[in-house]
């Protein structure tokens, strides 16, 4: 049996229906940008394997990071006990992280980070004796998918079967140009009528919605108008942390701060599932009680597994290097150019590019579903030709690791370009 087939014997996979999915492909080998399958066909990975991949596959310094680190101390629980790993990621990411942000909590996943946040939004205001049960959400948000980050989703197919099983989400709409004050009257109206303790966001580019993206100005207004009603806002940084807007979070093009920051993703340079929740030290006292009751009652098994955060400061060292700084520069500089070359063409409704992320919108007859036949042609289109780009419905973007070659970069384009001819 190949590996496909036995794949198919025993495996479930993500956002995949089996009965009419194609079989996958089984990857055998990664290095840098390129990934080879069993039959050593070659893929430029031009999506970061989902974000998580900033340094090149089989990266050897964070591989040598976490071999020593896995002959020294492999892992201990964090109940009751600590170690340096942590340690030391908590003081790389105090120096990188908006100044407010003072205490730091691990979990496995970007789900988990956020679910850690939105319980503690409403735990806080548990703490204080006020009745504050609401979190607002933008409008097709994409905040994972365990339960409490799946109320905060808006993308509705991925979660129509639990509708009306969720905590009180109420959504507005995301600040696009032309409708920023629609989304801040919508903030006030939400506010007004709704016991809030926290709102949600992606900031800047909203990634699973389709890299859809809005201005530092207008999140730093909503932000005020949170902090104005002491609403606490959580920055989900998962996707767009660790430089792929070109600074190293998105919140840094923000004047304002929000009070938590979700990570994961690109933390570990995509080696070691591993997540954080940030906090300002406001919130940390809400739960710092003689009382144990007003503890945060939450942990995960694998919490700050010393292997993840040997990772995770191999992989903030690495962002940190000249040469990764300049990389995201040259594949921000490409990406403009590519933009320019192609946002006029006639089936092109729009492209858009901020730091490493580049997405174009291409022109359909029909109303594009996000798995519709569009997306199908794109998709076979683009893995013919040895590209891996997972498009959003009618949109393709790139969000490449920050090594890829200009001539890789350039054959990404030029596929993009094909595949807008073909469709
Ligand atoms: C991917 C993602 C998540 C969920 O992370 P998982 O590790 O897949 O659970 C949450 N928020 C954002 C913005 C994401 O892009």
């Amino acid at each position: 049996m190949t590996l496909t087939e036995k794949d198919s014997q025993y495996l479930w996979h993500p956002y995949t229906q089996h009965k009419t999915s194609q079989t996958p492909i089984a990857i055998s080998r990664g290095e840098g940008a390129l990934l080879w399958d069993e039959n050593n066909k070659e893929y430029i990975d031009a999506i970061a394997s989902w974000w998580v991949n900033p340094f090149g596959h089989s990266n050897k310094i964070i591989a040598d990071a976490i071999y020593k680190q896995l002959t020294t101390l492999e892992h201990v629980l964090f109940g009751g006990f600590t170690h340096e790993p942590a340690i030391k990621v908590a003081e790389e990411l105090m120096k990188i992280l908006p100044k407010n942000q003072q205490k730091i909590f691990f979990s496995d996943n970007g789900s988990t980070a956020v679910e850690v946040a939105i319980k503690v939004a409403l735990q806080y205001f548990f703490n204080k004796n006020e009745k504050r049960t609401t979190i607002i959400a933008f409008e097709n948000a994409f905040h994972g998918d365990t339960f409490a980050a799946m109320a905060a989703s808006g993308i509705s197919f991925y979660t129509q079967a639990f509708q009306g099983m969720f905590i009180d989400v109420v959504r507005i709409p995301v600040p696009i140009k032309g409708q920023e004050q629609a989304s801040f009257d919508a903030l006030k109206d939400v506010i007004k009528n709704h016991n809030c303790a926290g709102f949600i966001f992606e900031p800047l580019v909203q990634g699973a919605a389709g890299m859809v993206m809005y201005e530092p100005e207008s999140l730093a207004k909503l932000i005020q108008i949170c902090a104005a009603n002491n609403v606490l806002t959580i920055a989900d940084e998962v996707m767009t942390g660790f430089g792929k807007t070109g600074k190293t979070f998105a919140m840094d093009y923000v004047d304002e701060n929000p009070d938590m920051i979700c990570l994961s993703k690109a933390l570990t340079g995509g080696t070691i599932p591993m997540a954080i929740t940030t906090f300002t030290q406001d919130v940390f006292d809400a739960f710092y009680d003689d009382d144990i009751n007003k503890a945060l009652f939450h942990g995960h098994t694998f919490t700050a597994n010393p292997t993840g955060c040997v990772a995770a400061l191999a992989s903030i060292d690495l962002l940190q290097t000249a040469e990764m700084q300049s990389n995201i520069e040259r594949i921000n500089a490409s990406h403009l150019k590519f933009q320019k070359k192609i946002e006029n063409h006639a089936k092109v409704i729009t492209a858009r590019t901020l730091g490493v992320i580049f997405a174009v919108e291409i022109k359909s007859e029909a109303e594009e579903s996000y798995y519709g036949s569009m997306r199908t042609k794109l998709y076979n289109f683009f893995i013919d030709k040895g590209v891996i780009l997972r498009p959003v419905g009618n949109i393709v973007y790139i969000l490449p690791p920050y090594i890829m070659t200009d001539e890789q970069l350039q054959k990404v384009y030029k596929t993009i370009e094909e595949a807008i001819e073909m469709v």
